[in-house]
């Protein structure tokens, strides 16, 4: 047995490493437990998030959009350039860069505020105690008052396309090709697929991508989601829904995969395959045999409101545990239960979490889509104003687009906004606040926003809710 900790956090991503500096910074004696291995073979903190997710994703779709509007964006501002050229081993080296200075930032955080890393892999044990087992299969227990689990989530993967060196990856495989794909077929037209999609497509690849649903983005709002999947096909990624791979075979020449759709069976013959179908929370060695944490139906773990686990004194958090598999969802969580540890109050309002899609052009949204009011019968009004219509879009030759927003007819409440567009992921933002400070039409209407400001959208559609907008002729009412 060594230390004994105030409180013990398993997982260092997101969820976690946040968790353990609030708890450190509300004076508990904090231990956090991770045993992340980076690519350069030193032991990191951060996660999915910060090693292989987020960071390093934003990071190469920022470099190939620059890529992309040098190449091919610039006319439209009378500059011409030529030979433009993409050096893909540079970018992938910037790209690690940032995740080394981030990673590192957060093992600064850790001494700066007096949490203990703990360098291992841990299992949870009975009584609140953790077993580490570290590099050369040495094992410790460490004992805590508090347990919070966040050891994250892992790609799932699929039968008919089993991950194959580089030619069949995961998203993490897909952040580190260091040459161009002639063709790329993506499996899974979801945040993923799109992103990484756009990626590969912008540096030059030719893209596919297959989704077995029908409903592109059926979790976005359906006008906004239509408009999405326009813009995407018009830039080149092809997008066949319905599509289901059966199989897949690796030959010298790429890699054939067979699926049906409506038409039937096809094949297509590609250079490279990214699976992204999603993500499962890490469970497996998470706990010793005798320890009862309850795990749900969808293998996570079952958590309260407040994310109390079954266990007393056993926390959990992140994508772990029910709720959108976001960074700042379980950075929050662990901020809010660190607190209730501490013996604060504390809230956590999951219905104003923003989402975001980081293709070009960003979809972004909080709140209620108009398919959930319907189903749920709520009355609601609309209001939507283009980008096309926004005087600094059109200044950015940037003008896809729209900004949505809906209210309960009634009480005039904001309960959705929906984006598409330039910046929208922080455009968001507004929506969040309206929504958060329980806002109204009538609130952001009466705000003044600045000009020529892609915000103005926002009041523009906040006007266009009540049929006064005034820079788009208004609905008949
Ligand atoms: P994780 O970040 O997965 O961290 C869990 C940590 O626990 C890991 O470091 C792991 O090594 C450690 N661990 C696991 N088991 C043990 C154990 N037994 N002992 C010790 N340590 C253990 N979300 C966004 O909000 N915005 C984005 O732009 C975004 N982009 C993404 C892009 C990609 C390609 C991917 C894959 C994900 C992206 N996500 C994004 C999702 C985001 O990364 C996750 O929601 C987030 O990382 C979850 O945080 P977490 O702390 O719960 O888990
Ligand atoms: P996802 O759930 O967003 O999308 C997976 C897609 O794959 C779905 O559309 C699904 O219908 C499809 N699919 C599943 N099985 C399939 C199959 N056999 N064949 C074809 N299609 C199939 O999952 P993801 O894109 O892998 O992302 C995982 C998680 O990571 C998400 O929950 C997301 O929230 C998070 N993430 C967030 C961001 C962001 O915030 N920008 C970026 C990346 C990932």
């Amino acid at each position: 047995m060594s230390d004994n900790y105030d409180v013990i956090v398993l997982g260092a991503g997101p969820a976690g490493y946040v968790a353990a500096i609030r708890c450190a910074q509300l004076g508990l004696k904090t231990a956090c437990v991770e045993k992340w291995i980076n690519k350069q073979g030193q032991p990191a903190l951060g996660g999915t998030c910060l090693n292989v997710g987020c960071i390093p994703s934003k990071a190469l779709l920022e470099s190939s959009h620059i890529y992309e509007n040098t190449a091919h964006g610039l006319s439209a501002h009378g500059i011409s350039v030529n030979d433009v050229k993409a050096d893909i081993p540079a970018m992938i080296a910037g790209k690690d860069k940032t995740v080394q200075e981030l990673t590192g930032g957060i093992e600064h955080l850790f001494k700066a505020n007096g949490v203990d890393w703990i360098k291992g892999s841990g299992t949870l044990l009975p009584e609140r105690q953790i077993q580490v087992t570290g590099s050369e299969s040495e094992k410790t227990i460490y004992k805590a008052e508090n347990i919070v689990l966040a050891t994250g989530s892992n790609s799932i993967e699929i039968g008919s396309v089993p991950l194959q060196g580089e030619v069949i990856v995961d998203s993490s495989g897909a952040l580190d090709w260091e040459s161009v794909p002639k063709k790329l077929c993506v499996i899974g037209a979801g945040v993923i697929g799109l992103e990484l999609g756009s990626v590969w497509r912008r540096l030059g690849a030719e893209v596919v991508i297959l989704e077995a649903q029908d409903v592109f983005l059926p979790v976005v709002d359906q006008q906004i989601a239509k408009d999405a999947l326009r813009q995407f096909n018009r830039q080149g990624l092809d997008i066949k829904l319905g599509a289901r791979v059966l199989a897949s075979e690796v030959t010298a020449d790429g890699v054939t995969l067979t699926y049906t759709d409506q038409a039937g069976e096809q094949q297509l013959q590609v250079d490279r395959v990214i699976v992204a179908v999603g993500r499962r929370p890490n469970i497996d060695q998470l706990t010793s045999p005798e320890t009862d944490l309850l795990i749900d139906e969808r293998g996570l773990v079952h958590v309260n409101a407040v994310c109390e686990t079954n266990l007393p004194g056993v926390w959990a958090i992140g994508d772990l545990v029910r709720g959108p598999m976001l960074a700042h969802k379980g950075s929050e969580e662990g901020v809010a239960v660190a607190e209730r540890i501490a013996g604060k109050q504390c809230h956590l309002n999951y219905y104003a979490i923003p989402s975001v899609i980081y293709t070009l052009p960003e979809v972004s949204w909080v709140g209620k889509t108009e398919e959930q009011l319907k189903e749920e019968g709520i009355e609601y009004k609309s209001g939507v104003f283009p980008f096309a219509a926004s005087g600094r879009a059109k200044a950015m030759r940037d003008t896809a687009g729209m900004v949505k927003i809906l209210a309960d007819k009634n009480t005039d409440q904001v309960l959705g906004m929906h984006i598409i567009g330039p910046h929208s992921s922080e455009l968001i933002g507004h929506g969040v606040m309206a929504i958060e400070f329980e806002g109204t039409i009538e609130d952001i209407a009466r705000t003044v926003f600045a000009h020529p400001t892609l915000s103005e959208a926002i009041h523009e559609a906040a006007l266009a809710a009540d049929g006064r907008a005034l820079h788009i002729p208004n609905r008949k009412r």
